[in-house]
């Protein structure tokens, strides 16, 4: 099975849409709100089309991504980004257990 998608070099994000046959379309996501980075995402165009035009939800419109990449979608956050935002906060709630 080939896939529909340009190899893109590093740094993109790409999702594996083999169900879809049409053109893809490249989708600058936000900002992430930790590295101040944005993504770009290859998304079928149709799909795209209709998010963007109807307001659907990402899950509704792309239910083969997992929570973190529609939340990449969503608000641009990197799942690596959002682990290191958690680990801060977890840190200044961890016990002292010295003495
Ligand atoms: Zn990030």
């Amino acid at each position: 099975m080939s896939t529909p998608f340009p190899q893109r070099p590093t740094g993109d994000t790409q999702f594996d849409f083999s169900g879809d046959s049409t053109d893809v379309v490249e989708y600058v996501t936000s900002k992430c709100a930790w590295c101040d980075q944005s993504s770009l995402v290859l998304l079928p165009a149709d799909r795209v089309r209709r998010w963007q035009t109807t307001g659907a939800y990402v899950q509704v419109m792309f239910p083969e991504l997992i929570p973190d990449q529609r939340e990449l979608l969503i608000s641009g956050t990197h799942p690596a980004c959002w682990d290191v935002m958690f680990a801060e906060v977890e840190d200044e709630e961890e016990p002292s257990q010295s003495g």
